[in-house]
């Protein structure tokens, strides 16, 4: 399928619909030889590779429960779930 056909597609992970930056993440990683790719939302692109090694995304592959019994990433799913599409939490200062 082409890049194109997926514009309205919803996100790979926490099923929202996709704003205006889309992210391919591959579902078994490029590194290890994983060819497929699924739309996501940068900041939850930013979620799955900061709660899984490459090792842990392999053995996973394209089965979205497995990512989504983890604490964290259920935890970051439930919290996304209320933001806009465009959404992204900027750096934390302390002021
Ligand atoms: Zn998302
Ligand atoms: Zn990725």
């Amino acid at each position: 399928m082409l890049p194109e056909e997926q514009v309205h597609l919803a996100c790979w992970l926490c099923a929202r619909p996709l704003g205006s930056a889309v992210q391919w993440h591959h579902t078994v990683p490029k590194a290890k030889g994983g060819r497929d790719t699924v739309p996501v939302h940068p900041i939850c692109h930013r979620a799955i590779h900061a709660n899984f090694t490459n090792a842990q995304l392999r053995r996973m592959g394209s089965d979205r429960a497995a990512l989504l019994a983890n604490a964290e990433v259920a935890k970051f799913v439930a919290w996304v779930a209320a933001k806009p599409p465009d959404f992204y939490a900027p750096t934390r200062k302390s002021r």
